[in-house]
């Protein structure tokens, strides 16, 4: 039995007090749910990570990252180390967020190694993978995740994948207010859980938790996780308004 996961990335927004306020809302909104019967994280921008950590301490509230380097230390300027996050207190750590890929320019094989290194580092990472549009269009959905999966897990037994959550966020729902349909949303996870278990077994595929990412909010979270093969949300816009959270983590326990 896969437990619900619900992660709100915050990107690039709060500043000091909003981030300590609104991840104090969220742990007292998700009280007897968080860590219980879902797993809830915030993910802050690196700045307010140890205040988050802090204002959440001992509620049940995991606290992520939103990128990570791939080496341990040295002259990376500008650059944040696995131990550095696990130092402060995080988790959970983003892998190759949509944003990341085609703002940034990240290609799978530098997703794959920031995989390998969060997990070396003692962290989660959560893989995001997806398709922009163009690529939806051509067909070329199911070509675009196996390669985003297969080259972002690459090189993983299936112990070190134990530790991974997928999230399969179509780039032209992220940020739009367009998701996906749950119907195309299942469509996709239930061919992700395939490719894992072609490639770690049916049992670690049936663990694995896969989450849906773009434009999810309190009035659609519901009917998404409903699908099958939907084990989580990963929340962008809608995880910086409390109440909206809060509901759509109530919805997915
Ligand atoms: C995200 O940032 O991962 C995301 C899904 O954003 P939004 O919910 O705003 O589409």
């Amino acid at each position: 039995m896969r437990k619900p996961f619900v992660a709100g990335n915050w990107k690039m927004n709060t500043d000091s007090r909003s981030s300590v306020e609104l991840a104090q809302g969220v742990a007292k909104g998700a009280s007897g749910l968080a860590g219980e019967k879902v797993t809830v994280a915030v993910i802050p921008p690196f700045v307010y990570l140890q205040s988050v950590v802090n204002a959440v301490r001992s509620t049940g509230v995991a606290v992520g990252a939103q990128d990570l380097y791939i080496e341990s230390k040295g002259a990376f300027t500008g650059e944040i180390s696995p131990a550095m996050l696990k130092d402060v207190g995080c988790n959970y750590v983003l892998c190759g967020h949509s944003e990341r890929r085609h703002v940034l320019g990240e290609s799978d094989e530098f997703v794959g190694k920031k995989v390998t290194a969060a997990i070396g580092g003692g962290l989660l990472p959560i893989l995001c993978v997806g398709e922009l549009l163009s690529e939806r269009d051509g067909g070329q959905t199911e070509a675009v995740v196996a390669r985003n999966l297969k080259t972002g897990l690459a090189g993983l037994g299936t112990d070190k994948m134990s530790a991974v959550t997928i999230a399969y966020e179509p780039v032209w729902a992220i940020g739009t207010g367009r998701t996906a349909t749950p119907q195309q949303a299942q469509e996709v996870h239930e061919f992700i859980r395939g490719l894992m278990a072609d490639m770690f077994g049916k049992k670690l595929a049936e663990e694995t938790r896969i989450l849906y990412g773009g434009s999810a909010n309190a009035g659609n979270a519901k009917e998404l996780m409903s699908q099958k093969d939907v084990d989580g949300l990963l929340v962008g816009g809608a995880s910086l308004k409390v109440d909206d959270f809060v509901k759509m983590i109530q919805a997915s326990a």
